[in-house]
């Protein structure tokens, strides 16, 4: 029941370095790009956050795949130290 088309971005991950974060926000800024998946009006614009690990504090950033409807959440918060974290939200695949 894994959707091709974003079953490379339901797992859950949590980002130990701002390389990695680095990394995995451009190929997000090129699937959002490629319409692969779409971006949410929500706190933080993808395009408000650099590549230069200048962040805002608080990033909390809202996708969905548009062919099965599960959502993502990409958030950090450096105020509580909490490592940058992708979240899917497991939702039940529906048809458009
Ligand atoms: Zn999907």
């Amino acid at each position: 029941m894994a959707c091709k088309n974003c079953t490379t971005l339901s797992q859950k991950r949590q980002f130990s370095t701002t390389g990695e974060v680095t990394r995995f926000l451009r190929r997000l800024r090129g699937l959002v790009d490629d319409g692969r998946i779409t971006e949410f009006p929500s706190f933080t614009d993808l395009a408000d956050v650099e590549d230069d690990a200048s962040w805002p504090d608080v990033i909390e950033c809202q996708f969905g795949c548009p062919d099965c409807g599960a959502e993502f959440t990409f958030k950090t918060n450096s105020h509580h130290d909490k490592a940058p974290q992708w979240l899917p939200k497991l939702v039940l695949f529906r048809r458009r």
